[in-house]
């Protein structure tokens, strides 16, 4: 081919784009790859490279959390694994496991742990529901996430300037009957762990018991930088989320796992909720990468649901809700919301990614 066909190729090949970009702006998909976004909540017990590779593609970093399953050792050791992979695509949150909780030694066993993941570049450390739902004390008495015990480690945190994760409590859902649940994927999730399903264990803490120790806990560590993971368990209600927010402007929430049963909400009403809280919202979205998963499978999920999520927050189209037939209006939330959200966000509340 001559060097001026050559040319004449590459500018028809331009123009093509400019229209094509031009013709799926409703979707804004192109913005979505001009921002290098953040999911602030993924987990991952896998140690190939395909899924942050994915990630990569789709302009996205990730906050990856370590989580109080039994298996915490484990988990640092896949973090460490994609750190050589990949230096830059990630940074992580570490956790301390509970199981020791009743012997003398737990305290300074669990400071050691958390500073030795601090050297090892840890943001912040992630509390998990076993917490105030598992965990119980000698005398049979479940341990709440106020429980004095937890205050030195809390001191460490906030004098180290990490953040404090926290999936404490449950979506609302979790204590009503299966039937009366108003999201689709909590009736799902309930079903396979009716261990977890406190509506079948009345004899446990409340929804309002795991909330106001939250709200203890928070009073007594002032400076604590808190996230609370899934719209901190207040997903059902703006209200009551706002006066949360209000009440400890150190405290943020990320959106993981419960963007559905926002969408279930009023769509205005959610849409001015999010530019009023714009600084203390971080996108995330929970997916778990383990072992023996397909990889192109995961990925798979990651692209979609990452684009869908995109669609609904950026556009007013029609989205459909995970594991529904329904259809909601997206939010078409302002650019510099946007990117607060999927980007600044996250690096404010997580310093040092
Ligand atoms: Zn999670």
């Amino acid at each position: 081919m001559s060097r001026a066909k050559r040319t004449l190729t590459t500018l028809v090949g331009f123009l093509t784009l400019l229209l094509v970009s031009a013709w799926t702006a409703p979707d804004r998909l192109t913005d979505f790859l001009a921002l290098e976004k953040i999911d602030a909540h993924l987990h991952i017990r896998y140690n190939g490279a395909e899924f942050l590779d994915q990630a990569a593609a789709d302009h996205f970093k990730a906050i990856l959390i370590v989580v109080d399953h039994g298996d915490v050792p484990e988990q640092l050791k896949f973090i460490d694994r994609q750190k050589q992979l990949f230096p830059d695509s990630f940074r992580f949150v570490t956790s301390f496991p509970v199981d020791r909780w009743n012997e003398p030694t737990w305290e300074q066993e669990t400071l050691k742990l958390l500073d030795d993941s601090f050297k090892k570049g840890a943001v912040g450390v992630k509390v998990w529901k076993n917490i105030g739902m598992e965990l119980r004390d000698k005398d049979g008495r479940f341990v709440m996430i106020d429980n004095p015990r937890f205050d030195p480690v809390f001191d460490l945190i906030e004098k180290r300037g990490k953040t404090l994760t926290g999936h404490i409590g449950e979506p609302r859902d979790c204590w009503l009957p299966l039937d009366k649940m108003v999201s689709e994927s909590n009736r799902r999730y309930y079903k396979a762990h009716p261990e977890y399903h406190m509506y079948l264990h009345p004899d446990f803490p409340t929804y309002d018991a795991q909330i106001a120790s939250v709200e203890h806990m928070l009073e007594k560590h002032p400076k604590l930088r808190y996230v609370g993971c899934h719209v901190a368990s207040i997903e059902w209600n703006l209200e009551k989320l706002a006066k949360f927010l209000d009440r400890f402007p150190n405290v943020a929430v990320d959106l993981a796992a419960r963007i559905d049963d926002l969408q279930l909400l009023d769509r205005d009403a959610v849409r001015e909720c999010f530019i009023k809280y714009q600084d203390r919202l971080l996108y995330a979205t929970d997916i778990e990468i383990e072992e023996g998963q397909n990889p192109q499978t995961v990925c798979n999920r990651l692209h979609t649901r990452w684009t869908d999520e995109w669609k609904y927050f950026s556009t007013d189209q029609a989205v459909t809700i995970s594991g529904t037939e329904k259809k909601v209006q997206g939010l078409a939330l302002p650019a510099d919301v946007l990117r607060k959200i999927y980007q600044t966000n996250a690096k404010k509340w997580y310093p040092g990614i």
